[in-house]
């Protein structure tokens, strides 16, 4: 599976930059139906590429952020103190997971019963 994941992440760093050079690529063509279509073939082959990326990120345990379209990986930024496992965030957005849990601010009615 290693093997695997890491010849993944190989070809779909290739297919980002392709697209890059490929966007790039594309302003030097005339206005016309030529570019229309490459234009479209281009960003179908990106939805592709981030369905692949957000695959693989959930193979490896990373919690995806859907508050934007395309979904966004969370990064791992440290352990969570609350639970001791790992804590993720949101590169574009700064949500956090897991959720902190909510703090009481008042005295919980369950306590001196
Ligand atoms: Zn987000």
């Amino acid at each position: 599976m290693e093997i695997e994941t890491n010849a993944l992440t190989l070809f779909i760093t290739a297919l980002r930059n392709l697209i890059g050079g490929l966007r790039d690529a594309k302003e030097m063509l005339p206005d016309g139906k030529a570019k229309q279509e490459i234009e479209a073939k281009i960003e179908e082959t990106d939805s592709a590429r981030i369905e692949a990326e957000i695959n693989l990120a959930q193979a490896w345990g990373y919690p995806i952020c859907r508050k934007t379209f395309p979904p966004e990986v969370m990064l791992k930024e440290g352990d969570d103190p609350e639970t001791g496992g790992e804590r993720f965030r949101c590169p574009k957005c700064g949500d956090v997971h897991p959720k902190p849990f909510p703090k009481l601010d008042y005295p919980s009615p369950l306590i001196g019963y």
